[in-house]
C-alpha cells in the first residue's frame, strides 16, 4: 500500500509552513483506530495497525510540515501562533472524491511552540476524538480523529502533579485553513501570499466563489450554519478564538468543550474563559466577530477604492444573520417535529426560556418530547403543559404526529458525551485502561439508539454547573 501523501498546501504556498518532522514517540501503541474513516480514505485498517501504518500514524514520513498562522486569542490579537505542536503529515483525495488532510497532534516542539512543551495527554486527545464522533454522527460538520495513539512516554501533568501519559492524535480535517492563517498572511507577509491563499481556498473549499467577496460570502454561511448546529446540539465549542475557525465550516479544536446537561445560555466550561466570551449563548455572536476579522483581512483584495470594499464586505456580514437564523430555525423545527416556517422561533425561544428557569436537561428534554415524557422532567409541568398544546396546534395529530416522533428519534439523539461519562472515562484511560473511553467511541459513533451497553451513558449528568475542563489550548 502507498504511503505516500501529497503537500498540496505547501506546494501552492511555501510561505504559511516549514518543513518539520514529528518526534519519535519512544513506544507508540494504537489507543483507537477509526476503521469507518480509514476506509473511507482508502486505507486498509489492517495496513494501519501494521508496521507501514505505525510509521504514518506517528509521523514518520517525509514531507511533514508546521502551519503557521496567528490569530485573536479572547479578542486580542497574536501575530505569532502556528502549529506549536503539530505537524501537517499531507493531503490525499478519499475514496469519494474529497481532498482531506491528516495532521498529528502532540508530534512534539515545532519553531511555533513558544514555550510549550510540543506534547498532548492522553485524556485531551481522547475528548477530541469523542467530541468528533458524535458532531459528525449528528450530522454536524467536523474535523474527525482517524487514531489516536499512545507515546509511551510520561509528560508534565496540565494541571496537579502525576505524570500524564503522553498521546498523539491523527486528526483528519477538510483543510487547516483557518481566519488565523489569513490574519498571520494580512500581518506578516507579502500582499501577494494572501492573494494566492485566496486562491488555494477558493479552489479547494468554495469552488462556486466569486474572488474575495465571494469566498467571505462562502465562509460566512458555512460558518452560520455550523454555529446554528452547535447551538441546536448544546455544544459549546470553548475557545473560538479566529486560529480555531476554519474556512471549511468544520468544526475544530476541541480542547476545553463540553455539552450542555441542564440549558443555560451562560454556561462556560473552560478554566480560561473567566469572563465567559466563549459562552453557550454568546457563540453566534462571538462567530460573527471572528467573520469580520476575516473579512478584514479580505477588504484590500476586494477593491481598489477602500471605503467601497468596506461596504461591500459589511453587506456580506449582515447576512450572516438571517443564514444563521434560517439554519436554526431548520434544525429546530426537526427537533420539535414541526414543519419550518413562522412561529418555530418564537416557540423555541419559550422552551429555552422554560428550560432554563426549571433547569432541565438539554437533550433529555428534545428526546423525550418526541417519546412523550418530556414533562417528568420539569419541577412544575404546568407552563410546559401549556407550551405543548401550542407546539400540538402546530403539529396536527394522528398519522402527522406519528411520522413527527419518528423524525425526532433521527434527529434528537439519546447518547451525549455528558461531562460526568466523559471525564470518567478519560480518568480510566489516564491511570492505564482505556475500555471507558473506547465504549464511549463506539456509543457517540450511533447516538440515536441506545445499546443495552450503553445503558449507563444514558440519562441526565449531574447538571454540569461546576464542571471545568482544562484540556488544550
Ligand atoms: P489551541 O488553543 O489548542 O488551539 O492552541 C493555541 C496555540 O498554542 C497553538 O499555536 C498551539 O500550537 C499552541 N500550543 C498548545 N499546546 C501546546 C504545547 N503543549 N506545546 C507547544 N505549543 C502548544
Ligand atoms: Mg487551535
Amino acid at each position: 500500500m502507498e504511503i505516500s501523501l501529497e503537500q498540496s498546501y505547501a506546494a501552492a504556498i511555501p510561505e504559511l509552513s516549514v518543513p518539520w518532522r514529528a518526534e519519535v514517540p519512544p513506544r507508540p501503541e494504537l489507543v483507537w483506530l477509526n476503521e469507518e474513516l480509514a476506509r473511507e480514505l482508502g486505507y486498509s485498517p489492517d495496513w494501519l495497525r501494521g508496521e507501514e501504518g505505525l510509521s504514518l500514524l506517528t509521523g514518520q514520513i517525509d514531507g511533514t510540515t508546521a502551519q503557521a498562522y496567528a490569530g485573536h486569542q479572547f479578542g486580542s490579537p497574536n501575530p505569532q501562533l502556528g502549529d506549536g505542536r503539530a505537524v501537517l503529515l499531507g493531503d490525499l483525495v478519499d475514496t469519494r472524491g474529497n481532498r482531506r488532510d491528516l495532521h498529528l497532534k502532540g508530534a512534539g516542539r515545532t519553531p511555533f511552540a513558544r514555550g510549550g512543551d510540543g506534547k498532548a495527554p492522553l485524556g485531551p486527545m481522547l475528548r477530541e476524538a469523542v467530541i468528533g464522533e458524535w458532531l459528525h454522527a449528528l450530522g454536524v460538520p467536523t474535523t474527525r480523529a482517524l487514531a489516536v495513539l499512545s507515546t509511551g512516554e510520561r509528560i508534565a501533568p496540565r494541571q496537579g502533579v502525576t505524570p500524564e501519559p503522553g498521546a498523539l492524535l491523527v486528526r483528519v480535517a477538510a483543510s487547516h485553513l483557518r481566519v488565523g492563517t489569513f490574519e498571520h498572511a494580512t500581518w506578516n507577509l507579502d500582499p501577494e501570499v494572501r492573494e494566492r491563499l485566496v486562491e488555494y481556498t477558493i479552489q479547494r473549499h468554495h469552488p462556486q466563489a466569486d474572488g474575495p467577496l465571494g469566498l467571505l460570502e462562502a465562509v460566512t454561511r458555512a460558518q452560520a450554519e455550523l454555529v446554528a448546529q452547535w447551538m441546536l446540539a448544546g455544544f459549546v465549542h470553548g475557545v473560538l478564538n479566529t486560529d480555531n475557525v476554519t474556512l471549511s465550516g468544520e468544526g475544530i479544536d476541541y480542547g476545553p468543550c463540553a455539552v450542555l446537561d441542564v440549558h443555560r445560555r451562560g454556561a462556560v466550561f473552560s478554566s480560561i474563559d473567566r469572563g465567559g466570551r466563549y459562552a453557550y449563548g454568546n457563540q453566534p455572536g462571538i462567530a460573527l466577530w471572528n467573520l469580520s476579522r476575516f473579512a478584514e483581512t479580505l477588504v484590500p483584495l476586494i477593491g481598489e477604492e477602500p471605503n467601497l470594499a468596506v461596504e461591500q464586505a459589511t453587506a456580506v456580514l449582515e447576512q450572516y444573520e438571517g443564514w444563521y437564523q434560517e439554519a436554526y430555525g431548520r434544525g429546530l423545527a426537526a427537533k420539535l417535529g414541526i414543519p419550518p416556517g413562522e412561529g418555530v422561533q418564537e416557540l423555541g425561544a419559550e422552551l429555552f426560556a422554560l428550560l432554563e428557569e426549571q433547569q432541565v436537561d438539554h437533550t433529555g428534554l428534545f428526546r423525550r418530547l418526541g417519546e412523550g415524557s418530556a414533562a417528568a422532567l420539569f419541577r412544575d409541568s404546568a407552563p410546559f403543559e401549556e407550551w405543548k398544546v401550542r407546539l400540538q396546534g402546530m403539529r396536527g395529530d394522528g398519522p402527522r404526529a406519528e411520522a413527527a416522533r419518528e423524525g425526532m428519534a433521527r434527529v434528537n439523539p439519546v447518547i451525549v458525551p455528558r461531562n460526568v461519562h466523559l471525564d470518567a472515562a478519560l480518568r480510566a484511560a489516564h491511570l492505564g485502561d482505556p475500555g471507558p473511553a473506547r465504549t464511549m467511541l463506539d456509543a457517540v459513533s450511533r447516538p440515536f439508539e441506545l445499546r443495552p451497553e450503553h445503558a449507563h451513558l444514558e440519562g441526565a449528568g449531574d447538571g454540569g454547573e461546576h464542571f471545568l475542563t482544562f484540556c488544550g489550548t
